[in-house]
């Protein structure tokens, strides 16, 4: 292999490592957006299928083709919903490696990719506290 593949290799390497980073980084508001969005669709086809039932009703008819494709319609909508909500309280319970940007488990003490000491909500919150008496006692 020539010293060209190998920097070819690499630089791949290189980007593909940034854009999976990225796309972390991306997917957490995504994951909200995508929430958001899904709430408004489902409301709105709610309010679609509220109004269609009360007009096929003072009419006396149905169309229940028309009437499963709205189901249909919001049923996977919800379906949606759901797996982005699953999606998120994955995300729960995990902090990103502040060295390597992998996802991790926040009661590990060590990155299982890159081996790096995580800190713990709880240690940041011990460390203010420790850093707000010293500035209250040391004064300015
Ligand atoms: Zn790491």
């Amino acid at each position: 292999m020539s010293i060209l593949d190998d920097l070819m290799i690499n630089a791949k390497t290189a980007v593909d490592a940034v854009g999976k980073k990225a796309e972390m980084v991306i997917d957490s508001s995504k994951l909200k957006y995508a929430e958001s969005g899904l709430q408004s669709e489902i409301h709105k086809k709610e309010r679609e299928l509220g109004s269609f039932v009360y007009k096929s009703y003072i009419a006396g008819e149905m169309d229940k083709d028309a009437l499963a494709k709205m189901v249909q319609e919001l049923r996977e909508l919800n379906e949606s919903l759901e797996s982005t909500r699953e999606l998120k309280n994955l995300r729960k319970n995990k902090h990103t490696c502040p060295t390597c940007g992998a996802l991790v488990s926040a009661d590990l003490s060590y990155c299982g990719k890159c081996g790096a000491k995580l800190v713990s909500a709880a240690d940041k919150e011990a460390q203010q506290a420790v850093k707000d008496a010293e500035d209250e006692i040391l004064g300015d």
